[in-house]
């Protein structure tokens, strides 16, 4: 059990900088999420934790110790690339005990430990079989096993689904979830995939061109933004975002939008003004006759229990989701009204939240 904390963590590249004074902690048995787009410095930051990369500055702390001089192999961190390569000409037993056996730990602990790993994740029935002839689920459940008998610390994980097909993918991330609720280790995993992310995270930190914009639990991300880029990269379909001119003070509990007066959630903070941004989730949005926000429907996508609406209206496309009972076709002419308690507002420079 660990718990790992970097802080002001920096890596350059020659004049390239992939991640930028990044401070967070994953407390002990968190399963902990690093999400954003392709080069974002996902990898880069893990392979920092791991110890595969030396940081250009700042530190890596694993249990209050700080780590960031020290090898990969002295810091009892396990790092999973892949979890589906199985040596083909092993039986199950075998590929599960590879990575004692290399360690040279003695053969009857290997036995004992194997034996409880497959216990763990209820394969140990399958112990002397071939892996070549196991169903995909129990190849990815020996493929776990191989990568949990040594108990290490920690486990980093980058894209360890990457290349499954998305029915897999899904089966999958169950099996990590629960066995990371077995187990209780302290996982930190990499994605792009924010669904993923937000079913497997106890907390996710979201990253932009090196720098961590935000992080907590799924649900505060999603719910407070720090960011239209947070926003924006979590939900889908994304938050609407409707710019307007106006100024936010502490206080604050009402905003115009085109003549429209819209209530929002009171300002706290120090507030903004000139170019702002109105943060409207797809699902915060209702038809309402009587509301002056008015536009025209121009597609309804039906999804069974709801279906998205899309509206083209003065403060540009919108998409709400609402009942798939409620009529909505091309070229109806509708009111929209916004769930006040879950807007959000932005600072149209900077892009980051006015709460
Ligand atoms: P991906 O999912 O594509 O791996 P990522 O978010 O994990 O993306 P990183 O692999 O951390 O991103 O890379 C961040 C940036 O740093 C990228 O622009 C990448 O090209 C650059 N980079 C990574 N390793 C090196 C290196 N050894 N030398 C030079 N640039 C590098």
């Amino acid at each position: 059990m660990a718990e790992i904390r970097i802080e002001h963590l920096r890596k350059q590249f020659d004049d390239f900088v992939a991640v930028e004074d990044s401070s967070l902690t994953v407390e002990n048995g968190e399963f902990f999420v690093m999400l954003g787009p392709s080069g974002c410095g996902k990898t880069t930051t893990l392979r920092m934790i791991a110890g595969l990369e030396l940081p250009t500055s700042g530190r890596i702390l694993l249990d209050g110790d700080d780590v960031t001089f020290l090898r990969a192999s002295e810091r009892d961190i396990a790092f999973v690339f892949q979890l589906f390569a199985l040596y083909p000409h092993m039986n199950v037993r075998r590929n599960i005990g590879f990575p004692l056996s290399c360690q040279g730990v003695p053969r009857s602990d290997v036995r004992r430990r194997v034996e409880e790993t497959a216990r763990l994740l209820r394969i140990d029935h399958l112990l002397d079989r071939p892996v070549s002839g196991l169903a995909g689920g129990d190849r990815q459940r020996v493929a776990l096993g191989r990568a949990i008998v040594r108990r290490p610390k920690a486990f980093l994980m980058d894209e360890p689904l990457g290349t499954l097909d998305a029915e897999f993918r899904e089966l999958m991330c169950q099996e990590l979830r629960q066995l990371h609720n077995r187990i209780g280790a302290t996982t930190v995993y990499v994605t792009h995939d924010q669904l993923e992310a937000m079913a497997m995270a106890d907390k996710i930190a979201v990253m932009n061109h090196g720098v961590i914009e935000q992080y907590g639990p799924p649900q505060e991300i999603y719910d407070r933004p720090a960011s239209m880029y947070v926003a924006d990269f979590i939900g889908s379909p994304p938050m609407n975002f409707l710019p307007f001119r106006g100024s936010l003070r502490r206080g604050t509990r009402q905003v115009r939008l085109n003549g429209a007066t819209i209530d929002v959630p009171e300002i706290r903070e120090e507030g903004a003004e000139g170019d702002l941004v109105l943060g409207v989730r797809p699902e915060h949005i209702r038809f309402d006759e009587s509301s002056k926000i008015r536009g025209k429907v121009v597609d309804a996508e039906y999804l069974g229990t709801t279906q998205i609406v899309t509206v083209t209206t003065g403060h540009g496309t919108i998409k709400a989701r609402i009942g798939a009972d409620r009529p909505a076709d091309p070229g109806d002419t509708v009111g929209l009204t916004f769930v006040a308690s879950r807007l959000s507002l932005f600072a149209g420079g900077s892009g980051r939240a006015v709460r």
